[in-house]
C-alpha cells in the first residue's frame, strides 16, 4: 500500500487537480489498488483563509468578504475544469459553498470579538483542505474509480496544542485503521485531508504550516505502507531550492538523517517532521514531481547508496534573529545557559541554533524574529538581579539574520569540509556572524546577514561543484510515470 500526498500547487488549479488523478489512477492499475491520498489545500489559499482572519480580528469587515469571493471563484473554476458532468459540478459547488459560508460565518465572530484565537485560526485554516479533498475524490469518481473524501479529524488524533499539534501516535494507528482500512478493502481510494487533524474531543487542530507532507507521514506509518511519496512541484530534494540556485540537481537518494538536516534548515520540499514516523516504522519517502512524474525524484531511506558528493546541499531559514546574552560576570558561573533556555523555553519559543564563545562571556542563539521581543522581554525578566548588578552587561538582539546549513553524511570524517565552506565565503567577501556549536558532522551551519544568505548558498554550491554533475539514479519503478488520459 502507498500512502501519496499531492501539495498545493499540484492540486492548484482544475488543470493540476486532473493531472493528480492521472497519476493515483495510474499507480493504481499498476500496484493493484492500495492507495491513500493526501491533499493540501491549494497553493495560497491557507495563506488567504489565515491573513482574513487576522484583519477580521482587527476590524476589518471587508477583507474576508472579499476573500470568500475569490476562493469560491476559484474552486469553482478548478470543478468546471476537472469535472465534466454538470450534475457533478453543482452538487460540489454547493459543498464548496457551504464551507465557505461556514468561513464568512467564523469570520465574523471573530471580527465581533475582535480576536483570533489558537483554536479559531485552526478552525479557519482547515477549510482549505476540506474543500480540495472533496473535489480530488469527485474527479476520481468521474474517471470510475470508488473514491471519498475523509476527514483527518477522525484519523489523526492530537493534542490540544493549536498551530503546531503533536499526534498522539497510539489512538491515531487505532483510528486510522478503523476508517481507512475498511475503506480500502472495498477498493475505495480514501483521499484524506492534510495539515488537519483533531484532538480527542474532536476539536479541529492543525499540525503546523506545509504539515500536509506529515500528515501522510504519520498515515503511512499507523497503516503500516509500503512507501509514502509527495508529490510536488520539483524533481525531488535537490542540491540547493532551484529558485535561488537555477543549477540545482535532484539528489537520487538520500539517507533519512540527510533528509531531516536538509528540511530542518530550510528545504521546504519537505516538511522537517515528515521523517520521524517513516523512520520509526523505517518505511521509505518519495519525492516526486507531479508537473513531470517520469523523472524518478528523491528516494529517501535508512541507509543511502555511498555517494561521491561528501556535501549534498545547502539550505538556508531567513527572517531570524541572533539573541546574545553577554557579561564578564557569566565566566565559569553554573547554570547561566540553563536559566537563559529555560526562559525562551518557558516563552514557547524553539531555539533554531545554538553558539557560545569559549570565553563563556556569551551565549549566542537564533530564534525566529517574530519571537524576538517576547524572548528579550522573558531574559531580561530571568536576569534582573544579574543586569543590576551588572554581571549581565546586555541582552540583545541583531535582527534580519539567517541561517545557511550545508549539509551531507559523508562530511562526516572528510576532512577540509568547513575551510572550503568558510573560503568560498571569504573569498566573496561574505561576514560571517557565528558558527553553530557541536553541531551533527552532518551538517556545518553558521548565521550570516540576511541581505547575504542567497549569494552565500550559491557561493558554496558553486565551490563544491554541486550544481555540475548528475549522480547515477536508483531503480526507478516505471510506473511512476503516469499515463496521459487517466484511468
Ligand atoms: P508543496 O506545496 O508541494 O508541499 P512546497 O512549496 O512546500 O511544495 O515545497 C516545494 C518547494 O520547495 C519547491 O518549489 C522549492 O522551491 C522549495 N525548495 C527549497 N529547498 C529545496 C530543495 N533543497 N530541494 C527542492 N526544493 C526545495
Ligand atoms: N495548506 C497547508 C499550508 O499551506 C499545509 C500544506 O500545504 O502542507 O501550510
Ligand atoms: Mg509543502
Amino acid at each position: 500500500m502507498i500512502v501519496m500526498k499531492f501539495g498545493g500547487t499540484s492540486v492548484g488549479d482544475g488543470e493540476a487537480i486532473s493531472r493528480a488523478a492521472d497519476i493515483i489512477c495510474q499507480t493504481i492499475k499498476d500496484k493493484g489498488g492500495g492507495v491513500v491520498v493526501v491533499v493540501s489545500a491549494m497553493s495560497g489559499v491557507t495563506d488567504t483563509l489565515l491573513s482574513a482572519a487576522t484583519s477580521a480580528a482587527q476590524g476589518d469587515a471587508e477583507t474576508f468578504r472579499r476573500a470568500r469571493w475569490h476562493l469560491s471563484d476559484r474552486h469553482r473554476q478548478a470543478i468546471t475544469e476537472s469535472i465534466s458532468r454538470d450534475e457533478t459540478q453543482a452538487q460540489l459547488v454547493e459543498e464548496v459553498e457551504t464551507l465557505l459560508s461556514d468561513f464568512e460565518s467564523l469570520c465574523r465572530s471573530i471580527h465581533i470579538m475582535g480576536e483570533l484565537t489558537a483554536r479559531g485560526s485552526d478552525a479557519v485554516a482547515s477549510l482549505g483542505e476540506r474543500l480540495t479533498a472533496r473535489i480530488l475524490a469527485a474527479v476520481l469518481r468521474g474517471r470510475g474509480e470508488r473514491a471519498t473524501a475523509v476527514e483527518a479529524t477522525e484519523t489523526i488524533i492530537t493534542n490540544g496544542k493549536h498551530g503546531a499539534a503533536v499526534p498522539l501516535m497510539d489512538e491515531t494507528r487505532e483510528a486510522a485503521q478503523a476508517r481507512l482500512m475498511p475503506l480500502l478493502a472495498q477498493g475505495v481510494i480514501p483521499v484524506v485531508t492534510g495539515f488537519i487533524a483533531a484532538t480527542k474531543e474532536g476539536v479541529t487542530t492543525t499540525l503546523g504550516r506545509g504539515g500536509s507532507d506529515y500528515t501522510a507521514a504519520i498515515l503511512g506509518a499507523s497503516l503500516d505502507s509500503d512507501e509514502i511519496w509527495i508529490w510536488t512541484d520539483v524533481d525531488g530534494v535537490m542540491t540547493a531550492d532551484p529558485v535561488v540556485v537555477r543549477e540545482a540537481r535532484t539528489l537520487p537518494e538520500i539517507s533519512y538523517s540527510e533528509a531531516a538536516e536538509l528540511s530542518y534548515f530550510g528545504a521546504k520540499v519537505l516538511h522537517p517532521k515528515t521523517i520521524l514516523p517513516a523512520v520509526e516504522r523505517g518505511i521509505p519517502l518519495r519525492i516526486v514531481n507531479t508537473f513531470n512524474p517520469s523523472h524518478p525524484g528523491t528516494l529517501v531511506v535508512a541507509e543511502a547508496k555511498p555517494s561521491e558528493l561528501a556535501v549534498k546541499g545547502i539550505t538556508s531559514i531567513k527572517g531570524l534573529s541572533l539573541v546574545t546574552v553577554e557579561g564578564r560576570g557569566m565566566l565559569g558561573v553554573p547554570g547561566v545557559a540553563a536559566r537563559v533556555f529555560t526562559a525562551v523555553a518557558q516563552e514557547g519559543i524553539s531555539v533554531l541554533m545554538i553558539s557560545q564563545s569559549s570565553s563563556e562571556q556569551n551565549i549566542c542563539f537564533i530564534i525566529r524574529q517574530e519571537t524576538v521581543d517576547r524572548a528579550l522581554r522573558a531574559l531580561e525578566a530571568a536576569f534582573e538581579t544579574e543586569l543590576a548588578r551588572r554581571n549581565v552587561d546586555r541582552i540583545w538582539a541583531q535582527n534580519e539574520v539567517a541561517i545557511v546549513a550545508v549539509v551531507g553524511a559523508e562530511m562526516k570524517g572528510t576532512p577540509g569540509i568547513a575551510a572550503k565552506v568558510f573560503g568560498a565565503l571569504g573569498g566573496h567577501a561574505i561576514n560571517v556572524i557565528s558558527i553553530a556549536q557541536g553541531s551533527s558532522e552532518y551538517n556545518i551551519s553558521f548565521v550570516v546577514n540576511e541581505e547575504d544568505m542567497e549569494d552565500a548558498v550559491r557561493y558554496i554550491h558553486q565551490e563544491f561543484g554541486l550544481g555540475r554533475r548528475p549522480e547515477v539514479p536508483p531503480e526507478h519503478d516505471e510506473g511512476l510515470a503516469a499515463g496521459e488520459g487517466g484511468c
